[in-house]
């Protein structure tokens, strides 16, 4: 999960890193507000979206006093930027800045490591300088086991090439930065830009933060920051009922048994769907013991997307038999009985898969057609998603 700068700022001052003091407002009034309380001096208003670059795109604004506070406030809530509505605003606290560097940790998958990435030349634009002169962006793997320690610390400030005067308060900043990324099961932690003021202070002005939603077990607290009037209502309701659904912009629903097996079914499917013009609509793993609410509960999310006009139910029976699935699909339809309307293919293989397969037949369900293969069920259920 992704969060706001706001609340990546809180874990921040949470963990003792030096931020400034910010105030969301959601209305130009509530930004005039924040700005005084904040002193009525020099404050930034920043937009609050999940996305980089606000500054370029003019959602970063300095105001010398509340009224242009509440003026930019006005100017930056409902903008667009890059796709991402601005309802909220942060105000906080202006710095005088002298210097603008770069920092992040993220978790490097194919090393099994972290990643620790830092520069002095921070500021907008990390990737062009990432590419346009690689030298500047000092990358240094780091040890899970031991983290961001003094010694680690020290050894990215020198790869970074820090000025001496600068360098320990940095280093004591990255220290720091670890904490949260460990306390809080972050899979990322990015400051840029990370400050040192004209008074010599360093400060983190921006901050970006991903939790690793594998770890919320450990959090509890985690689950305040979801921002649930983004989330897809149709993912919120799989999420509810415990579902691995993933919406996707097609046609036909794919329902199947085992990660692996809906991938390629997803494959095959817009593989198929060329032809007829149509794309899956999504992707639906109902795991290994799925029984017949889970399959009605999938069936359910699946004919609550308003594009998907036929579904793809590919299952192959493994310790899950064929001829139980093929009592889930019966069951589900009956539970779910007019909410029903959409055509259903169903590819059954594996263990039991002949008794699965009377038991579709016996229930003769008009909505049901049951194909032998992936490839010849995926061709169907894109004929008909297209048909309808
Ligand atoms: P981003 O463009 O989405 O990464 O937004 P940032 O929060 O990084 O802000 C963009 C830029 O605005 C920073 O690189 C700074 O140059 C500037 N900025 C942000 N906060 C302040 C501040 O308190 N004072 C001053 N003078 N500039 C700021
Ligand atoms: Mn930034």
């Amino acid at each position: 999960m992704d969060l706001f700068e706001y609340q990546a700022r809180d874990l921040f001052e949470k963990h003792g890193i030096p931020v400034l003091r910010g105030i969301v407002a959601t209305t130009p009034a509530e930004a005039r507000a924040a700005a005084e309380e904040l002193g009525g001096g020099t404050v930034v208003v920043k937009a609050q979206v999940k996305t980089g670059g606000r500054g370029k795109a003019g959602g970063v604004k300095l105001a010398h006093d509340p009224a242009e506070a509440e003026a930019h406030a006005a100017q930056i809530l409902g903008m667009d930027i890059k796709g991402h509505t601005v309802h909220r605003v942060m105000v906080a606290e202006g710095a005088k800045i002298a210097e603008e560097y770069y920092f992040s940790l993220l978790l490097d998958r194919s090393e099994r490591r972290y990643l620790a990435m830092c520069s002095v030349e921070g500021g907008m634009d990390i990737e062009t300088l990432a590419v346009e002169r690689p030298e500047a962006l000092a990358r240094v793997p780091v040890d899970p086991r031991t983290g961001i320690d003094e010694a680690k610390a020290a050894e990215i400030v020198a790869a970074a090439g820090f000025a001496p005067d600068v360098a320990d308060k940095v280093a004591a900043v990255l220290t720091q930065l670890w904490t949260v990324y460990r306390a809080e099961d972050a899979t990322l932690v990015e400051v840029n830009p990370l400050v040192r003021t004209e008074d010599g202070t360093v400060l983190a002005l921006d901050a970006k933060v991903s939790l690793d939603a594998n770890a919320d077990f450990r959090h509890p607290d985690h689950a305040a920051l979801e921002d649930k009037s983004a989330a897809d209502p149709l993912e919120a309701k799989a999420k509810a009922l415990d579902l691995n659904y993933v919406k996707l912009d097609g046609e036909v629903g794919v329902i199947g048994n085992g990660a692996g097996l809906v991938m390629s079914t997803l494959d095959v499917v817009a593989y198929a769907g060329e032809e007829h013009g149509v794309r899956p609509a999504n992707f639906l793993d109902i795991g290994g013991g799925a029984d017949a609410d889970i399959m009605a509960n999938g069936l359910d999310v699946i004919l609550g997307d308003q594009q998907v006009r036929s579904v793809f139910v590919n299952v192959f029976g493994g310790i899950t038999a064929c001829d139980e699935v093929a009592n889930g699909i019966v069951q589900a339809l009956r539970l779910l009985g007019d909410a029903a309307t959409k055509p259903l293919v169903v590819r059954l293989d594996g263990n039991n898969v002949e008794e699965g397969r009377k038991i579709l037949a016996a229930a003769a369900h008009p909505l049901v057609t049951e194909v032998a293969t992936m490839d010849e069920a995926a061709a169907k259920a894109a004929e008909l998603a297209a048909a309808k």
